[in-house]
């Protein structure tokens, strides 16, 4: 099966902008950011989205979490706060099919979200 996109940032074949890094997950910047702060965090396991992640990924899933807050607060967010986003399929928007958390912030958001 061919690499998806995340993969490959992975496996540094496609550049980005790492901010964090560890045994299970990575961090890097958006390559299009839609708030002054936008990182993607997911995890070095290919799972495709939220939906299709079964027990056994229950640590990585759970790791992942705690990081998110982790890499926010060391991209300077914690203390006027920050969304974390999941895409999931079609109507959400989901463009890479590689599970990715988005950590946006350096703004105020408005709800619903569009
Ligand atoms: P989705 O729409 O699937 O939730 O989010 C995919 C995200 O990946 C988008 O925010 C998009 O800007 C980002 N993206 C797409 N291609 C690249 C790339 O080559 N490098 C980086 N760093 N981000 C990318």
């Amino acid at each position: 099966m061919s690499k998806t996109l995340f993969e490959k940032i992975i496996a540094r074949e496609i550049p980005a902008q790492i901010v964090y890094e560890d045994d299970l997950v990575i961090a890097f910047r958006d390559i299009n950011p839609q708030a002054p702060t936008h990182v993607l965090l997911i995890p070095k396991k290919p799972i495709s989205r939220i939906a299709e992640a079964t027990p056994e990924d229950h640590k990585v899933l759970g790791h992942l979490m705690l990081k998110a807050g982790e890499v926010a607060e060391k991209l300077g967010l914690k203390q006027n706060g920050f969304r974390l986003v999941f895409n999931n399929g079609a109507d959400a928007g989901e463009a890479v099919p590689h599970l990715h958390c988005h950590i946006l912030g350096g703004r105020k958001m408005t709800w619903p979200p569009g």
